[in-house]
C-alpha cells in the first residue's frame, strides 16, 4: 500500500550533505566490487590510535554505560577546557564547554541557540557544505562572502564590512578551511576582528570552526581570541576529536563560549539528544590527555600525500591547484574541462565522468559554493593518491582528445 508522506517544509528545504552522499556512493560501488578510489570523504583512513582504544576498553570494564551530564562528563569538559585554554590563551572553565555528537552537532546546537528567524550569518565561500544548511535550519540567513583562489581565499575586510547589517549575529570562520585548505593567518585574523569590533554590535559573534587546527603544513594556525583579546568574549569555538585523532565515527565535538550560550545549548541538547555517547566521551578524554605523538605522525603522513596529490594535479594540462596550507583537501580549478558542447555542463557532470570513466570519487565544488572546482580528500593511502590522480589525468586527457 503506497501512501504519500507529507514531509515538513523545514526538512524539504534542506539539501542533503553532498560530502556524505559522494562517500556513501563510493562505498556502495566498492561493496558491489567496483574498483573505485575514494577522494570523497573527509575522513582519515588511519585507525583510532591504540592507546585511545585501550583506555576505552578500560573505561568499559569500569562501567561507563550510563547517562552522563547532558553537557558532558566532568572529566571531558575539564580536559577540553584545559586544551582549549592552552590553544587560545584564554581561561575557559569546564562550565563554558558543551560536548555534543560531533562538531556538526555542535554547530547545529549553536545556531539553534543563537539565531532567531531572519538573523544573518556571514559565511565566507568556498565553505563546507553544511554551514549554509545548518544556519538555514535554525531559521537564519546565510550571507555569502566570496573569496577567490587568485587571492589565496583571503577574506577581504572591506567586503566583510559591507555585508554586516544590524541583523548580523555571527561570522563563520573555518581555518584551515574545508574545502580550500586555506589558513587565516594572524594578520588577517586581526583585520577580521577589527571589522567586527567596529561594525558589529555586542550581539555579533565570531564562530571559529577549528576542527582542522592541528592539521597545518605551511604557516601557523592563529586563534581569534589570542589575536584579538577584545573579541575573546564574543568568540565561540567549535572543535572536536574527529579529524586530529582519526575518531570520526566516535562522534565527539565540542563548543566553548560564553556561559549563557553554553547553558542554552545544554537545554536544547537536554530536550533532543541528551549526552554524547558515554563510551566515546571516555575515549575523547584519553585522546586529549594522552600522548600526542600519533597526531603528529598522521600530520606528517598527510603532508606527504598532500604534496603528491597537488603536484600530480598541477601536472594536468589546464588544471590549476592552489597549495593547501592545512586540512586534508586539494581543491583544483577544473574550469578548463567544463564544456557544455561536449556534454560537461558543470563540475557535477565532470565529477560524474570521473566516477563513471575514471573510477575516482570526488566532490563537485558547487557543493561548497565554488562551481568549476573539485574537492579531493587526500586522507587516503599514498597508493590511492598516486593511482587516483593517474586515473584522473587519464580521464581528463580523454576529454581533451
Ligand atoms: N566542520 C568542518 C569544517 C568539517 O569538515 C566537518 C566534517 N567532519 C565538521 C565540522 C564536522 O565534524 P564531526 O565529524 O566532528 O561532526
Ligand atoms: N566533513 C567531512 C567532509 O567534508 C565529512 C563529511 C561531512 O560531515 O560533511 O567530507
Amino acid at each position: 500500500m503506497s501512501h504519500e508522506i507529507r514531509i515538513s517544509e523545514r526538512v524539504q528545504k534542506i539539501a542533503p550533505s553532498l560530502t556524505l552522499a559522494v562517500s556513501q556512493r563510493a562505498a556502495r560501488l566498492k561493496a558491489e566490487g567496483v574498483d573505485i578510489i575514494g577522494f570523497g570523504a573527509g575522513e582519515p583512513d588511519f585507525d583510532t590510535p591504540g592507546h585511545i582504544k585501550q583506555a576505552t576498553v578500560e573505561a568499559l570494564a569500569r562501567g561507563v554505560g550510563k547517562y552522563t551530564h547532558v553537557a558532558g562528563t566532568p572529566e571531558l569538559r575539564k580536559a577540553v577546557a584545559e586544551e582549549l585554554s592552552a590553544a587560545h590563551g584564554v581561561r575557559y572553565g569546564a562550565d563554558q564547554v558543551i560536548v555534543s555528537c560531533g562538531a556538526k552537532h555542535s554547530l547545529y546546537n549553536l545556531f539553534m541557540a543563537l539565531l532567531d528567524d531572519g538573523d544573518e550569518v556571514i559565511v565566507p565561500a568556498p565553505c563546507w557544505v553544511s554551514y549554509p544548511e545548518i544556519v538555514a535550519m535554525a531559521g537564519g540567513v546565510p550571507v555569502i562572502l566570496e573569496t577567490s583562489a587568485e587571492d589565496d581565499y583571503t577574506i577581504d575586510p572591506a567586503r566583510l564590512a559591507a555585508l554586516m547589517t544590524p541583523r548580523t549575529r555571527a561570522i563563520m570562520l573555518c581555518s584551515p578551511n574545508n574545502p580550500t585548505g586555506a589558513l587565516i593567518d594572524a594578520a588577517h585574523m586581526a583585520a577580521i576582528a577589527e571589522v567586527v569590533l567596529r561594525h558589529g554590535s555586542e550581539h555579533t559573534y565570531v564562530v571559529t570552526d577549528d576542527i582542522y587546527r592541528r592539521l597545518v603544513y605551511r604557516g601557523q594556525w592563529a586563534s581569534m581570541a589570542r589575536v584579538a583579546p577584545a573579541l575573546a568574549a564574543r568568540t565561540i569555538v567549535v572543535d572536536g576529536v574527529s579529524k586530529s585523532y582519526a575518531m570520526t565515527g566516535w562522534r565527539i565535538g565540542y563548543t566553548a563560549g560564553p556561559r549563557p550560550l553554553i547553558d542554552a545549548m545544554t537545554t536544547l541538547q537536554g530536550q533532543s539528544t541528551t549526552n554524547a555517547a558515554a563510551v566515546s566521551q571516555a575515549a575523547a578524554v584519553a585522546a586529549l590527555t594522552g600522548p600526542q605523538d600519533e597526531v603528529e605522525r598522521m600530520r606528517l603522513e598527510f603532508d606527504k600525500r598532500r604534496q603528491a596529490m597537488v603536484s600530480a594535479l598541477r601536472a594536468i594540462p589546464g588544471v590549476r591547484c592552489s597549495d593547501p596550507a592545512g586540512a586534508f583537501y586539494a581543491f583544483p580549478d577544473v574550469r578548463a574541462y567544463i564544456d557544455p558542447a561536449r556534454g560537461i555542463a558543470d563540475d557535477v557532470a565532470l565529477a560524474e565522468v570521473l566516477l563513471e570513466k575514471g573510477r575516482v570519487a570526488v566532490v563537485p565544488g558547487s557543493g561548497f559554493l565554488a562551481p568549476g572546482f573539485l574537492r579531493l580528500s587526500y586522507a587516503t593511502s599514498m597508493n590511492n593518491v598516486v593511482e587516483g590522480t593517474r586515473r584522473i589525468t587519464e580521464a581528463l586527457a580523454a576529454l581533451r582528445a
